[in-house]
């Protein structure tokens, strides 16, 4: 029988990211001359960070003491103090954070003034959620982060004390991470506020490559590890079925007997995975058949 291969819909860069990388170029044409940085890497992509080096954008790994020209803020967002220390370094700053993430921002500042305790649903270590906590801080310093039960268990206590307890969610979580979260709280929360900000990007990936899966021997989620929502989405498919996560074409190799062996084939990718990587996949994928 031939092998089939599907490529997902909602595969490679969402509107967030296609913002901030077609952005930040259009920046550089725009000033020839001036510096042009970033802080931290714009996407969680070496192909992406290399070709925008070569267009002399900068990415820069911390706030240097002295800077100048224009400092962009990534899709994932900053906090308050982080935007004081671009502009006192020299920097002008220029916000490109995703209106996604704004709105959880908005979200957890909204509950935090309140009154509510906040819980923010995410790994404490991902830059995006450490703006939102600090955000939130600004307001309150009832907040914590917690990517699973057992994170949330030593607060328990203070929990239970409180009154009204509010949860956001970091934008590319899984939703049976939010699930199990919502139902631990509820168990020992009084009075509890939900807002599902998983963005619609991350459900609508999530949920048609769940589709995808169901109907696949194989399924090869492209993307970088670094990337969250891209590691994300292979944990969900590798509860379905045969699921394997690369960064590029060249790691087919190392998984040459289970693609042989595979009949049906489908291929989706992360937020942050350029067109042009997927369709390498692609390609090796049917040149082998
Ligand atoms: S994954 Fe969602 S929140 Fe993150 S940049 Fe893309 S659209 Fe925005």
């Amino acid at each position: 029988m031939p092998k089939e291969v599907k490529l997902a819909k909602y595969a490679g860069f969402c509107y967030g990211v296609k913002r901030a990388v077609e952005t930040v170029k259009k920046i550089k044409a725009e000033n020839p001359d001036k510096n042009i940085s970033v802080l931290g890497e714009l996407i969680h992509n070496t192909h992406v960070i290399n070709e925008l080096e070569k267009l002399g954008i900068k990415t820069l790994t911390e706030i240097p003491e002295h800077g100048d020209g224009i400092c962009v803020i990534r899709s994932h967002g900053e906090s308050p103090e982080v935007f004081e220390k671009i502009k006192q370094a020299g920097f002008e700053p220029i916000d490109l954070t995703c209106p996604d993430v704004k709105k959880v921002q908005q979200k957890a500042i909204e509950l935090a003034k309140d009154g509510y305790f906040v819980v923010i649903v995410g790994k404490s270590e991902h830059p995006e959620v450490i703006a939102i906590k600090a955000n939130a801080q600004l307001y309150t310093d009832k907040v914590v982060v917690a990517a699973s039960i057992d994170q949330l268990e030593p607060y328990k206590a203070e929990i239970k004390s409180h009154r009204k307890v509010g949860v956001v969610v970091q934008t590319t979580q899984r939703i049976t991470t939010l699930n199990s979260i919502v139902e631990y709280l509820t168990s020992i929360s009084k009075e509890l506020h939900i807002a599902n900000t998983i963005c619609a990007s991350t459900a609508m990936r999530q949920t048609e490559a769940k589709e995808l899966a169901q109907d696949s021997d194989l399924v090869i989620v492209v993307g970088s590890k670094k990337s969250a929502n891209t590691t994300h989405l292979a944990e969900i498919l590798k509860d379905i079925t045969n699921t394997i996560h690369i960064e590029n074409e060249d790691e087919l190799e190392s998984y040459s007997d289970l693609i042989k062996s595979s009949q049906k084939i489908s291929v989706t990718a992360g937020a942050s995975t350029p067109q042009d990587i997927i369709e390498n996949v692609l390609n090796k994928l049917r040149k082998e058949q």
